[in-house]
């Protein structure tokens, strides 16, 4: 089965995203380190899986070692399904992301977001980077710009599309989450050609 992977810090709305996207009520646990198990959805007449893994990393209050073993149960989920998975959608909250990247870099660490974006590219997953709770940004192409800048990506944000990584800007909130939409059915519609 297609498989969609979705991760993030917590707060960022992956609830509310997922909720949006598969018309479920779907219960993304809250507490840090369980592992959830895929749930198959039927989205756009396809049958396939949205996966919504346990942060990497994300949680406050989680010891380090208990942190990097999740960390690694999330790489060994995702190169195992690697040829599966047709796009990783990492959601990040729109206002907040790029202080928060800064403040981690500033601190010499590597960014969480960061890290998962580059992750995703290693593991040859198409990055799809859902920027939520765009209702909250005033100085939209400003700040996308911005993120594509810390994630490595060339500006202008709006050039960013397919393999290489997708900036989808939505408002899961309002259920504005066409981008990503648009973005998931080209990665559906690429899978089904390669099957060919
Ligand atoms: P999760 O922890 O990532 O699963 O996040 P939730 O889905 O529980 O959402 C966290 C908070 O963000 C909740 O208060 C949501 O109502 C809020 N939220 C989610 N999406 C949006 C959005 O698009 N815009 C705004 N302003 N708030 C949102």
């Amino acid at each position: 089965d297609a498989e969609v992977v979705l991760v993030g810090r917590s707060n960022v709305g992956k609830s509310t995203l997922m909720r949006e996207l598969t018309g479920h009520n779907v219960a993304t646990g809250k507490k840090p380190g369980v592992t959830r198990k895929p749930n198959h959805f039927d989205w756009t007449g396809q049958s396939f899986m949205f996966t919504d893994l346990p942060g990497f990393g994300f949680m406050s209050g989680v010891e380090e070692d208990a942190r990097e073993a999740i960390k690694t149960d999330v790489v060994r989920y995702v190169e195992e399904h690697a040829d599966s998975i047709i796009a990783g959608v990492l959601v990040v909250d729109g206002k907040s992301v790029i202080d928060i990247i800064d403040r981690h870099s500033d601190a010499g660490e590597i960014p969480h977001d960061v890290e998962l974006f580059q992750f995703l590219q290693d593991v040859d997953v198409a990055p799809v980077v859902a920027v939520n709770k765009m209702d909250k940004v005033d100085d939209r192409d400003e700040r996308l710009n911005e993120l594509c800048d810390r994630l490595g990506l060339y500006p202008p944000w709006q050039q960013w599309s397919g393999e290489g990584g997708t900036i989808a800007p939505i408002t899961a909130k309002n259920g504005s989450i066409e981008p990503l939409n648009e973005a998931l059915r080209g990665h559906f519609r690429e899978a089904k050609r390669d099957d060919l």
